[in-house]
């Protein structure tokens, strides 16, 4: 398959922002890849190489480097193409210019196929070590020389990672549905077998040689993260034993970073929520596991808590965090072990537990756990008693745990992967009629500061995720709870997600100074929710022209990296939140703005 042909797609993708063209697009370009070049054409698609937990080298070329093989390519001097660049701010369109400058191609000139532009890709990526910053630029330089002016606008974007289409996994699966099996209703079967290897190409490749029968067989695979289950919120014991259907699994909810843990044999894998491999920063939980769990293949889910090495006694959230880091891992691990509670078993010795009932998958568990003070399992309390389940809650909060995820015991209570389900309900602090509770959101804009803060934010524009048309609602305004510091790292950090437009997935009614690519995901805590016509989380939904807001946002000084922005708090719970508070608080009291 041509290069031409993928970016011809591109093109097409790039000029609107509704997921059903999107689709359209998708699927016709599907019909055109063959076999061999769809995994590729996938995780070109998304601006990458490989699924992002492989661990493996993606490409993430610098500005100055792609200029640098722009200039070599066209022949031009490189202080024009940061000229073009200066004046587009895209280094895509730079290269198309510079190139389009340069002499047309004679006729029977090598074209590029998309295993070519892989292939070279991979070399780049690949390249490391002494001088491989100028190998570099060679490989880049050559591949650009081979390209025409479109081409290349799409090869710098990839490789500087800014390749942004905005197609999102679920438009991916749906095309896939379509082309392949030309039914839009076999999406939930392919989703199913995302959800468990977390693998776009694999799915799209295994779809392709061997049929929705090959889809329906995907089993979990040891060394592929599952996509993480995530749990619902209710806010009232007797509400939520009701739900579950008259009795539950309450389990403490601790305050720690979710683990998944894929043990083959003496190798060890951890992924972190949002399905990074985050083993390197944990050889304590690395160590525990091939210790203290019993069988060759196993996967398990945890929460891992930083502990005081001489109290024994749990750590704030914040401690942990301080784990994640490149450096000086083993004199943080010294300072701050980790003690993992153990609450799922997905997989044994080849066989895969997640559609087993949970008394199942928990007495699995049992077996298979030689539990030690720092690699336990979580406590849990069967019952079908408010009063019982109150209790509890209170003796996990005593213990320096958040409240409790309350999980259901009925035949059909599976792990459902993937999946935000009733299930699972988490019981935090009861709502009162102020806020209680921060919630997590993301950024996708800016406001210029002024005075103090001048050349950083004023403020930020969070927004909440909508899972039903997959985008992001923006749900207030945050310029409080950054100190000195925070204010100055924020622009370096959110540089690499800026963007000129609001991104396709944002869905917002105030226009911000600088827009973001949802990436960041802060904790913010705010006095209440309410009613507001310049926010879109719930537009039209509580009140006809107003959506809902957070009242004096404020942020709480955590920085969520273990979220994707996907995991940020849902419009569906806010909405809740602000049912909940009307509940409790005289409607004058909340509807001011
Ligand atoms: P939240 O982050 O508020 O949506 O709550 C869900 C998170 O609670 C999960 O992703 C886990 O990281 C964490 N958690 C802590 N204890 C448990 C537990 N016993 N069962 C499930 N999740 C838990």
């Amino acid at each position: 398959m041509l290069y031409s042909t993928l970016v011809d797609s591109y093109k097409k993708l790039e000029s609107t922002t509704k997921r059903l063209e999107m689709t359209d697009i998708l699927v016709e370009l599907m019909k055109k890849t063959t076999p061999s070049d769809l995994e590729k054409v996938i995780y070109l698609t998304q601006g990458k190489m490989h699924p992002d937990w492989t661990g493996e080298p993606e490409l993430g070329i610098a500005e100055r480097t792609a200029t640098e093989a722009i200039a070599r390519a066209a022949g031009i001097n490189k202080k024009d193409i940061e000229a073009l660049l200066a004046e587009t701010g895209d280094i895509g369109h730079a290269a198309e210019k510079a190139m389009s400058s340069k002499r047309l191609k004679s006729l029977g000139e090598r074209r590029l196929s998309v295993a070519d532009v892989y292939e070279a890709f991979d070399k780049i990526a690949k390249e490391s070590g002494k001088g491989s910053n100028e190998r570099k630029i060679e490989r880049l330089t050559s591949l650009i020389a081979d390209a025409s002016p479109l081409e290349a606008r799409y090869i710098l974007r990839t490789v500087t990672g800014a390749l942004r289409l905005g197609v999102g996994d679920m438009t991916i699966l749906d095309a896939l549905a379509i082309a392949y099996t030309d039914s839009a209703e076999n999406r939930d079967i392919l989703e199913r077998a995302y959800n468990l290897t977390s693998d776009l190409g694999f799915v799209a490749r295994r779809l392709a040689e061997s049929g929705l029968k090959g889809i329906e067989n995907v089993k979990a695979v040891v060394g592929k993260p599952i996509r993480m289950m995530l749990a619902q919120r209710l806010s009232n014991p007797e509400e939520i034993i009701d739900k579950l259907g008259g009795k539950c699994s309450a389990e403490f909810k601790l305050d720690g970073e979710r683990f998944q843990i894929h043990k083959k044999g003496e190798d060890v894998k951890i992924f972190s929520r949002r399905l990074e491999n985050i083993t390197h920063m944990y050889p304590d939980a690395v160590e525990l596991s091939l210790n203290y769990l019993k069988v060759t293949d196993a996967i398990v889910e945890g929460e891992a808590v930083a502990t005081d090495p001489d109290t024994n006694e749990m750590r704030p959230f914040q401690t942990l965090m301080q784990r994640r880091r490149k450096y000086g891992i083993n004199e943080m691990m010294e300072k701050f072990p980790v003690t993992v509670f153990l609450f799922e078993c997905l997989y044994i010795d080849g066989e895969d537990l997640t559609l087993s009932p949970y008394s199942t998958r928990r007495q699995r568990l049992k077996e298979i756990v030689a539990e030690t003070d720092r690699f336990k399992i979580v406590r849990a309390l069967e019952t079908s008693k408010t009063l019982e389940l109150e209790k509890f809650f209170e003796e996990a909060i005593t213990e320096g745990c958040e409240g409790l995820v309350v999980k259901s015991t009925g035949e059909d209570s599976i792990y459902r992967a993937g999946a935000r389900s009733w299930l699972w309900v988490k019981l935090k602090r009861s709502y009162q009629s102020k806020m209680v509770e921060p919630i997590d959101l993301v950024v996708v804009g800016a406001f210029h500061g002024r005075g103090k803060r001048a050349g950083s934010y004023g403020a930020l524009l969070m927004a909440a995720f909508d899972p039903d048309e997959d985008v992001f609602k923006t749900v207030c305004k945050v310029g409080s709870g950054f100190t000195d510091e925070d204010l100055d790292k924020l622009p370096k950090m959110l540089e690499p997600y800026k963007r000129r437009d609001r991104h396709p997935r944002v869905n917002a009614l105030l226009e911000a100074d600088i827009w973001f690519s949802p990436s960041i995901v802060i904790e913010v805590l705010g006095d209440e929710i309410t009613l507001s016509p310049v926010h879109t989380t719930a537009f039209n939904v509580i009140r006809e022209n107003s959506g809902l807001a957070v009242r004096f946002p404020r942020f709480t000084g955590k920085w969520r990296v273990d979220k994707s922005p996907e995991d940020s708090t849902q419009v569906g719970e806010i909405i809740d939140m602000y049912k909940a508070q009307l509940k409790t608080i005289p409607k004058e009291g909340i509807e001011g703005l």
